[in-house]
């Protein structure tokens, strides 16, 4: 990593990567019905950037997208299926799913669980963000 802070993100295969730079806009998870139903999973971990601060190195070309609303232009790689972001027009940013970029320091707030919390039999032992 450099001291200006770039991050090296790429697809599920390879076909497309990607570098943002400096610090994101807000990260967190989203739990909403689109990211949920896009996603097949209960959350969506996002990373927001200003769209200056993201470069496709790779595979531009190799990049699908669908819109369901305005809002939101998913997209991902032709190649793998492996999701890469969704641009948010109307807000002038996008987001980077914090999965494609695992160097970035991903941090929630939230208390993150070693193995099964005690109350199911694990440690129930906290990990540091
Ligand atoms: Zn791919
Ligand atoms: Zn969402």
């Amino acid at each position: 990593m450099s001291s200006d802070n770039q991050y090296q993100g790429r697809c599920f295969c390879g076909a497309v990567e990607l570098r943002v730079t400096g610090q994101p806009a807000a990260m967190g998870y989203c739990h909403c019905e689109s990211c949920q139903q896009w996603s097949a999973s209960p959350v969506n971990a996002f990373t927001l950037w200003a769209p200056s601060a993201v470069s496709i190195t790779r595979g531009a070309d190799q990049l699908a997208s669908f819109s369901k609303t305005e809002r939101s232009v998913r997209k991902w790689c032709k190649q793998c299926g492996g999701h890469v972001m969704t641009v948010h027009p109307g807000w002038d940013l996008i987001d980077v799913y914090a999965a494609v970029i695992p160097d970035l320091p991903f941090k929630d707030g939230l208390p993150k669980q070693h193995d099964f919390p005690s109350e199911m039999g694990g440690s129930g032992a906290l990990m540091p963000e």
